[in-house]
């Protein structure tokens, strides 16, 4: 299954389209979380991710891959999504 990975490009920019039309709530933070006003960027939790693509389509920075097409100067973002998650106790390490 196709799974996504929100980079670089979403960063301080934190566009919220992909919020809207995640079926899942795979995205974090969202509007609710405490550390939504102060994050630097969105990141999607591949364990919720049902790999629908319509964040994908959503995005107007460009932000969000297909995991496994990655550009090699973002390939650091699919751990970086991964270690969010586990940090904040939502996935296990
Ligand atoms: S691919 Fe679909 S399910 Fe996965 S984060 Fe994007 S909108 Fe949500």
């Amino acid at each position: 299954m196709t799974n996504y990975v929100i980079a670089e490009p979403c960063s301080s920019r934190k566009d919220t389209n992909c919020l809207d039309v995640c079926p899942v709530d795979a995205i974090h933070p969202n509007r609710d979380s405490p550390d939504f006003a102060t994050a630097d960027k969105l990141h999607i939790n591949a364990q919720t991710c049902i790999g629908c693509g319509s964040c994908f389509r959503a995005c107007v920075a460009k932000a969000i891959f297909d995991r496994a097409e990655l550009p090699a100067p973002l390939a650091g973002y699919a751990q970086e999504n991964s270690l969010y998650f586990q940090a904040a106790g939502r996935v296990p390490a």
